[in-house]
């Protein structure tokens, strides 16, 4: 992998909660203008990796840098200015704010406060559903909706890259078409994506790359696309036995 294309680089990583840690010498790498899924099952460890990415959780060993420049040392604000930013399982909007209001509340940091309104205009382009509800309290928009504010909120930051923690949960198939989609759509702009998913197959059909994390370490990684037809990965998450020619 070509080191001077690298967005982000984590290296050794070890971090979880108290003194057991969940991950265990994991190693992750993002391209510019590529995006990467993590999958693994149940408690596999993705949020936590995602929350140590973006300085909610301190890790206790290895590394992460970001641009080329370590970030494991810096607050979650920081993390957010430098470009990394991350859209939290469970959307966590704020349901008495509206839609707009939830929208700026992304841009605080100098940077995207000065590309407020231009931001504004990208993201309503993305989710003009999010427009027509901009004067409307977040928590009455549905769980399909509040997903895309999430991420418009998060677009708002002037991410480089952007984390996502299970977008697909609890939304039913149509709507998470509709979130793969928006996934895609800021990819070809060029934007480096990270998603954790236990939607195994939906995430593999859209990375480039992927990682599969078990009890806290990475077990496979290959491209998206293979690893969706490789033996081990179909009888184990996807509960088919052989491949379809097979
Ligand atoms: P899920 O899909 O259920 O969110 P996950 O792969 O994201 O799973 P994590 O949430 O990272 O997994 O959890 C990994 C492990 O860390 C689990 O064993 C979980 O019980 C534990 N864990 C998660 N959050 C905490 C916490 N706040 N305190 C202590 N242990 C935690």
């Amino acid at each position: 992998m070509k080191q001077a294309n690298k967005l982000l680089c984590v290296e050794g990583l070890q971090s979880g909660y108290g003194t057991a840690p969940v991950l265990r010498d994991v190693c992750v790498d993002v391209l510019e203008r590529e995006c990467v899924a993590v999958v693994g099952s149940n408690g596999a460890g993705k949020t936590t990796l995602l929350r140590t990415l973006s300085g909610l959780l301190r890790p206790s060993g290895g590394s992460i840098a970001f641009r080329g420049q370590r970030i494991d040392v810096l607050p979650p604000h920081k993390i957010v200015e430098r470009g990394l930013v991350h859209v939290p399982e469970g959307r966590r909007i704020w349901p008495r704010m509206t839609v707009e209001e939830n929208l700026f509340m992304g841009a605080y940091h100098a940077r995207a406060r000065r590309e407020r309104s231009r931001r504004l205009d990208e993201v309503y382009s993305l989710f003009p559903r999010l427009k027509e509800r901009r004067l409307q309290w977040a928590g009455t928009l549905s769980g399909g909706e509040q997903q895309m504010l999430a991420i418009g909120r998060a677009l708002m930051a002037c991410p480089a890259l952007l984390t996502l923690d299970e977008p697909s949960l609890g939304l039913a198939p149509v709507v998470v078409d509709e979130v793969y989609e928006v996934i895609n759509r800021l990819r070809q702009s060029g934007m480096a994506i990270l998603v954790v998913e236990q939607d195994i197959s939906r995430a593999l059909q859209a990375a480039d790359r992927a990682y599969v994390l078990e009890n806290g370490t990475i077990t496979m990684e290959g491209l998206g696309k293979e690893l969706i037809d490789d033996p081990r990965i179909r009888a184990s998450y996807l509960g088919l036995e052989q491949t379809a020619g097979g």
